[in-house]
């Protein structure tokens, strides 16, 4: 199964904001850091705003800071959050598949489907910044933006 890169971004931006302690970064220090466009960055942090999960001030001294929530959040229920309903596997697309009606095939997909947002589900943002992973973290975020 293929995560969206919206996805892993999410979890990615929850991280990194899991281990740094200093002055909250804004979205674009994020996004440069992570190479990822603005945009994109952008679109994501206001999904992971509108979950609870951080909080983005504007203005002097403003920036992006984990709530407890989001230091606490499942992994899976982000997954679900940012991958939707959609099938591993499309069967009512432009031409939709001839045995959708009674596929066998289609039922073990998605129990494998939820088998796998399961296992996640009990797996915490803190989880996932014990080291190694935090420490490691930390140093590509303090890195210097190349020039
Ligand atoms: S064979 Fe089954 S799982 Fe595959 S596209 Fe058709 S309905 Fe979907």
């Amino acid at each position: 199964m293929r995560l969206l890169r919206s996805t892993d971004l999410a979890l990615r931006v929850l991280m990194r904001l899991a281990v740094i302690s200093e002055a909250s970064p804004t979205t674009r220090q994020v996004a440069e850091s992570m190479d990822v466009p603005y945009t994109h960055a952008a679109k994501v942090v206001a999904e992971l705003q509108h979950m609870g999960l951080l909080l983005a001030r504007r203005g002097r001294g403003g920036g992006l800071a984990l709530t407890e929530a989001g230091r606490t959040a499942s992994v899976g229920v982000v997954v679900r959050a940012f991958e939707g309903d959609g099938e591993v596997v499309e069967c009512e697309g432009e031409t939709p598949c001839p045995l959708r009606a009674g596929c066998r095939l289609r039922g073990a997909l998605r129990r494998a489907q939820e088998a796998f947002y399961a296992s996640l589900d009990p797996v915490t943002i803190a989880d996932m910044v014990a080291a190694p992973t935090g420490p490691l973290l930390l140093d590509i975020s303090r890195a210097p933006a190349p020039s």
